[in-house]
């Protein structure tokens, strides 16, 4: 489903992202963790081309990110992302994030989209806040609702980058629970994330990335009992 190969990117003369590759299967759930800066946020990021590669190839369900025949919106309506920070529209209600992307982009009706919306609210939790504003709701019921407009795309791969980092602790369960959902379900997804119970109960593989290169890829069960490189036992032993 995702595919780098031999992929540096540089930032100026910062040598962001170097030579990572990387195979990630229909269905898939990896989790990505590393010290900030690390470059986990620029890997993700150029998955949906928020960022652009120096070099190498990248491609999303067989198709080439960087290719100039790409089209790109249709790529990125595939690619679920949710950041830290929610990105909700806050002068629109719940619903209106949620229908915006499938009428523009998907050319739904406006009925089929409220109904896809309003499905996908209730399954994350949410279904009584269809006509609230996001200043109206917790961080962790803008969470889910981003998670629901992510969705509501029907992607094939959804991306979150730190999901909770900006949540409130009482906040990060009831997200988690979403996407541990989603993980069930079979969503192909890659995760950037701190919570290692999440890791640890939820991920196929672990992503340990240091100084822009991937250090270390392991099932968690193993990562966990037993990293193999010393920078990967010294993040984990910082973080407990
Ligand atoms: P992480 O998500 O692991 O914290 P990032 O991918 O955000 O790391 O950043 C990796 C490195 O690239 C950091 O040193 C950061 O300062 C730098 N960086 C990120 N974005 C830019 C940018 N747009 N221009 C220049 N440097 C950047
Ligand atoms: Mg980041």
């Amino acid at each position: 489903m995702i595919s780098f190969k031999n992929v540096d990117k540089h930032y100026g003369s910062f040598h962001v992202l170097q030579n990572i590759n990387l195979t990630i299967e229909q269905g898939e759930v990896v989790v990505v963790i590393g010290p900030s800066g690390s470059g986990k946020s620029t890997m993700l990021r150029c998955i949906n081309r928020l960022e652009t590669i120096t070099s190498g190839s990248l491609s999303v369900g067989g198709v080439e990110v960087n290719d100039k025949k790409t089209d790109i919106n249709r790529l990125r309506a595939d690619i679920g992302m949710v950041f830290q920070h929610f990105n909700l529209y806050p002068h629109m209600k719940v619903i209106d994030n949620i229908t915006l992307a499938p009428v523009k982009v998907l050319g739904k009706s406006k009925l089929e989209a409220v109904e896809t919306a309003e499905f996908y609210l209730n399954k994350v939790g949410i279904g009584n806040k269809a006509n609230a504003y996001p200043s109206e709701l917790s961080g962790g019921q803008q969470q889910r609702v981003a998670i629901a407009r992510g969705l509501a795309m029907k992607p094939k791969v959804m991306l979150f980058d730190e999901p909770t980092s900006a949540l409130d602790p009482e906040m990060v369960g009831e997200v988690l629970d979403v996407m541990k959902t989603l993980a069930r379900e079979g969503m192909t997804m890659v995760v950037v994330t701190h919570e290692m119970g999440f890791a640890r109960e939820v991920a196929d593989r672990v992503i340990f990335m240091d100084h822009g290169q991937i250090v270390e890829e392991a099932a968690p069960a193993e990562f966990f009992a037993n990293p193999r490189e010393e920078r990967a036992r010294t993040f984990l032993s910082r973080l407990l």
